[in-house]
């Protein structure tokens, strides 16, 4: 039977893909190209029934990586579990105005998309890549082509908080607010969150960190996002693999007028070469200065700069919902992996009655762990799966 759905995840430093069957949520193929342009990049990916196969190629790009998925893993070796696909779920980060939920994808909705591309200069351009690639590889399928948007998840964010202190125009006429991202990954939290506390979406008011190369903080009032650190674009907000998150403008004009450095540079400075990167001045990859934070000083500075800045996001968003708290959750390769961001962060917010417990926190989480201390607010970590959103709403759209 036709019934299954190839879900693309184009990020900044990874494409993750699976194919997996929205009604039942069994996986039948799933993989990830990480560490992309890194010399470290490499291709790993397993069938349902067979071993992980690994391929490494030092520097790989996301067009290669999304080329040998469609001809390679799909076409030559899959090409049973190919024919009971029924459509591609494409992550889309920002759909600006235009988008407020799930499209399946035509030349119009590609022409709004493109136009998009200045709202997440990083991610944008390669989630259309993706696209135009799987439109041009598979043309039988190719109204079969569904866009999900991590922006829908905060389209509800009320005024006071989406709105810019600049004049009017710069938003009714050419729509600058904020938009936020990680949408979808919230979504599946608080699906997963309302599975766990065994209360209506509704009902939940938590505070997610999507810590991932790119990272964010949302707070959620009664199911519904309230506010988010990330603003008109996915430079915003935290400190991040190679963005650098809230800067005052003015450093951009000084660095334009008196320092000379064209606009292009200082947009490729922001969001390519700032953020962790420039912290430790080695790695965006924040296992790099984790593995060093005792021995060296630059790498303690880099992850307590992080954390500092995601405990001050938090404890702002906390005073929005203190006295309906159900969690912080923690989420994203950062959040789901790294016990030293949690244990730092944690330890700013010990005023609020935020305490870790350092066993529960050492422990590696599969699918979700409580990390607080017995008798204070929960603190959760949730492996995210964006992958079942994005399949659920192609499948609803395609069939
Ligand atoms: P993306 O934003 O590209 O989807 P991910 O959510 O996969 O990225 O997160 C990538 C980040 O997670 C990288 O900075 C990586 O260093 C970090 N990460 C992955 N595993 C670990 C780990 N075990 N400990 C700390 N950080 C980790």
């Amino acid at each position: 039977m036709k019934n299954l759905v190839l879900v693309l995840n184009c990020g900044s430093s990874s494409i993750k893909f699976s194919v997996l069957d929205p009604n039942n949520e069994v996986v039948y193929l799933n993989g990830e190209a990480s560490a992309l342009n890194l010399d470290s990049s490499s291709i790993i990916w397993n069938t349902k029934n067979n071993k992980k196969i690994s391929v490494c190629k030092k520097f790989m790009s996301h067009n290669y990586a999304i080329e040998y998925l469609c001809k390679e893993i799909l076409l030559e070796k899959n090409s049973l579990l190919f024919s009971k696909i029924i459509g591609f779920g494409h992550r889309v980060v920002n759909g600006g105005i235009n988008f407020k939920k799930s499209v399946l994808i035509d030349n119009l909705v590609i022409k709004k998309l493109e136009k998009c591309i200045f709202l997440a200069p990083i991610h944008n351009p390669l989630n259309l890549m993706g696209i135009k690639k799987f439109i041009k590889l598979f043309p039988k399928l190719h109204n079969k082509n569904v866009a999900v948007f991590d922006t829908s998840f905060h389209y509800k964010i009320p005024k006071m908080s989406y709105l810019y202190a600049i004049p009017k125009e710069f938003y009714y006429k050419y729509s600058i607010r904020k938009y936020g991202a990680h949408g979808i990954s919230c979504n599946y939290i608080l699906q997963k969150s309302s599975k766990i506390f065994k209360k209506n979406i509704k009902c939940l008011n938590v505070i997610i960190c999507h810590l991932g190369n790119g990272s964010s903080v949302s707070v959620v009032k009664n199911g519904v996002c309230i506010d988010t650190s990330m603003g008109f674009t996915p430079t915003d907000g935290l400190i991040m693999g190679t963005r650098s998150g809230d800067i005052d403008p003015s450093i951009i004009f000084y660095m334009n007028e008196n320092l000379g450095i064209s606009i292009k540079d200082i947009k490729n400075i922001l969001n390519n070469k700032s953020g962790i990167l420039a912290l430790n001045g080695k790695s965006s990859d924040f296992r790099h200065s984790e593995n060093k934070y005792y021995s060296s000083e630059i790498d303690k500075l880099t992850i307590t700069m992080f954390c500092y800045r995601l405990a001050k996001y938090i404890s702002s968003y906390f005073f929005l919902i203190k006295n309906k708290i159900d969690a912080i959750i923690f989420t994203g390769g950062i959040g789901t992996n790294s016990s030293l961001a949690r244990k730092i962060t944690i330890h700013y917010l010990n005023s609020l009655n935020f305490y870790i417990d350092n066993k529960k926190n050492q422990k590696k989480c599969l699918d979700f762990n409580f990390i607080n201390k017995n008798d204070t607010i929960p603190i959760l970590v949730i492996s995210t799966n964006e992958e079942i959103v994005i399949a659920k709403d192609t499948f609803n759209l395609v069939s």
